[in-house]
């Protein structure tokens, strides 16, 4: 059981976690979020998560009112209270009870703890995605709008595509709704867009991963390189890797997930595992001293 969530620094049973209807959130999509996995009771990668979400705090003039070391603290201490060995955990930062509807006020912040996603690091056949044309609208920013990506779900459905990828312009290939895309040409090198994505997690992860076995670039990547691409997967915290077989009509390679993508995969399953490790060898040390 999930007992607790931690609002503005208090713990508070999960259950009556809530804001007022009138903070920034709910009235104008003022917020932004961070979302991370923990196994074996420790955060996977949780510096570069926070750094992610003090970033977009900056880059929209918010302020976490708490320390890096306090919020992570704050984090553990959540973590360590619902006695769980695996979950994930949502980060919130919301404009706050604005007293016009419009103005920021005080920000509300928010720790919440979910269950590990069901489909966290599948396996799988390969996914079909289907193009759309569109920007986020901040990309380095983990806003919580996802109207585009929500409002296009029957359509999807409707289609029969797994998710979306968005160009830009109809010409330059970004990401996915929650998920950054890499492809791989000549049977091993490989591409990510380098720029207005979202910089994932996973994508550095991966991007680090890639570099030990293959040559890598971060660069943009133009709709018609798709024709020549052997292999495409997309990258993200619940996904880890996870093939692309499809972008439209069009089929990626022979249209089956590629070894790049299947090498890939192993290296971050051994990657975290490796991290753990060290993680758990940390705290007995504490433990110890
Ligand atoms: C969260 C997200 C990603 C993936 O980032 P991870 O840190 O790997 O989970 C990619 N693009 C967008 C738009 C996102 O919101």
């Amino acid at each position: 059981m999930i007992n607790y969530s931690n609002i503005n620094g208090h713990l508070v049973a999960a259950g009556e976690a809530s804001l007022k209807v009138s903070d920034l959130s709910v009235l104008r999509g003022f917020a932004i979020f961070d979302f991370f996995l923990f196994r074996k009771g420790h955060p996977l990668f949780l510096n570069d998560y926070l750094d992610r979400f003090y970033r977009s705090a900056q880059l929209l003039h918010m302020e976490v009112p708490f320390s890096k070391t306090d919020f992570a603290r704050q984090i553990i201490q959540l973590i360590e209270r619902n006695g769980q060995e695996e979950g994930g955990i949502r980060l919130l930062l919301t404009g706050g009870y604005s007293p016009d509807g419009y103005s920021p006020a005080e920000p509300n912040v928010l720790i919440l703890q979910y269950p590990l996603p069901a489909k966290t690091w599948q396996s799988s056949q390969g996914i079909k995605l289907m193009t759309h044309t569109f920007l986020r609208e901040i990309p380095e920013v983990k806003t919580t709008n996802y109207v585009t990506g929500i409002s296009l779900l029957p359509e999807l459905k409707r289609c029969g595509f797994d998710d979306l990828l968005f160009v830009e312009n109809g010409e330059w290939i970004r990401e996915s709704v929650r998920s950054n895309f890499f492809l791989v040409f000549d049977g091993q090198r490989v591409v990510t867009p380098g720029n207005k994505v979202l910089l994932g997690v996973t994508r550095k992860q991966i991007l680090h991963l890639a570099g030990k076995r293959y040559p890598v670039e971060e660069r943009d990547v133009h709709i018609s390189e798709l024709k020549e691409a052997h292999e495409a997967f997309f990258t993200s915290t619940i996904k880890g890797v996870l093939p692309v077989v499809q972008i439209d009509d069009q089929l990626i390679g022979d249209g089956k997930p590629g070894l790049v993508s299947a090498q890939l995969y192993q290296d971050f399953i051994s990657h975290v595992e490796a991290y753990l490790e060290e993680q758990s060898r940390k705290a007995r040390q504490l433990m110890e001293a």
